[in-house]
């Protein structure tokens, strides 16, 4: 939509600030409605007299020495603080600034005239709202560092949380007197290596031992209960110094033990298990006897671990009917 001068010259007179047009004499041609309104005269009445009287007599002084000298040398003056003198005797401060323009051959003036007050309200306004700007910055900021321990606290939960849940899991798994692998464990065990096996990435197949204290409630009869426990954690321990590599070694039962052992045939399983047998006889057990009767099977292709356990047991009975404190393989 384009503008029409016609228009320009009404805005000219609404606009919020006063404007005054000078000629080279100093006279005022036009003031626009704001200039007027302070005067309380219609803008007409102050034409065609001096500009230097809307002043009073100190800043009449600078306006015709630092304002003219300016304008006169460098065609613009910024923000001189000048006061008007209003009718009513009061005093109006303002900011002076001026641009020199030649219209029509003639040099004229142009004094764009600002209410102090006002630049100062619009002053205080963007400090108040630069400042308003910082403190919902910093508390973005401090909500930030808020969610961001929030996170830490709940990450540090998290872990121990895990942590938890491992020692528990280790817990579930593992028998309490002799901190041995226990039945649960066992079976987890054996049931991956079956699956293992029937895919045929376990070479060798594996041997399951399964071993049983000989006459141990006569034991717990006649040295007691805690001196039975004694020789659970000890047989736990001799058991445990003979696992190799990938060995699993569980208590199953109250004075069973089974032994799992990868890639391995029962006749290899023999040597160290003869070895472990002979140890538990001499071991120094301060006046019990104690022995051990194993039972040997060694995996099948198609065995269940029910299958397999239930050959385990059978060759275990055998060494016991066999005498005890022996090995048989099943
Ligand atoms: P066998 O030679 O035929 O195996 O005879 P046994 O006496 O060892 O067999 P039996 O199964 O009759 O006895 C096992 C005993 O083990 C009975 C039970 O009181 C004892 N027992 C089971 N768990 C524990 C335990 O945690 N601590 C102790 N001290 N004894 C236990
Ligand atoms: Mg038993
Ligand atoms: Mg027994």
């Amino acid at each position: 939509m384009p503008i029409r001068p016609q228009d320009l010259a009404q805005w000219w007179n609404r606009a919020p600030d006063g404007q005054v047009v000078v000629d080279e004499q100093g006279v005022i041609l036009a003031v626009n409605r704001c200039v007027g309104e302070w005067f309380g005269v219609p803008a007409g009445a102050l034409v065609d007299t001096p500009a230097s009287d809307l002043f009073t007599p100190a800043a009449r002084l600078l306006y015709l020495g630092l304002v003219g000298y300016r304008l006169a040398e460098r065609g613009r003056v910024e923000e001189v603080h000048l006061e008007l003198s209003l009718p009513s005797g009061q005093m109006l401060p303002v900011l002076c600034s001026a641009r020199r323009i030649d219209y029509k051959g003639a040099r004229l003036s142009l004094l764009g005239l600002m209410p102090i007050d006002r630049k100062h309200r619009l002053e205080r306004e963007l400090l108040e709202d630069r400042e308003a700007t910082d403190r919902l910055l910093a508390e973005k900021g401090a909500i930030i560092a808020e969610l961001q321990s929030l996170q830490a606290t709940l990450e540090a939960r998290r872990q121990e949380l895990e942590a938890l849940n491992r020692r528990l899991d280790h817990e579930a798994m593992t028998d309490a007197l002799t901190g041995l692998p226990n039945r649960r464990r066992f079976d987890r065990v054996l049931g991956g290596l079956l699956a293992q096996v029937d895919t045929d990435a376990l070479g060798g197949g594996f041997t399951l031992a399964l071993m049983d204290v000989d006459h141990f409630k006569a034991i717990n009869d006649r040295f007691g209960h805690a001196a039975g426990d004694r020789v659970l954690e000890t047989l736990a321990r001799l058991l445990h110094d003979t696992l190799r590599g990938d060995d699993l070694a569980a208590r199953v039962g109250g004075e069973e033990f089974v032994l799992l052992m990868p890639s391995t045939s029962p006749e290899d399983a023999r040597r160290p298990l003869e070895r472990l047998r002979t140890r538990v006889q001499q071991h120094q057990w301060q006046g019990i006897p104690v022995t051990l009767s194993i039972g040997l099977a060694g995996h099948r292709p198609g065995d269940s671990a029910a299958g397999l356990l239930e050959r385990a047991d059978r060759a275990l009975y055998a060494a016991k009917q066999g005498g005890r404190n022996r090995i048989v393989v099943g």
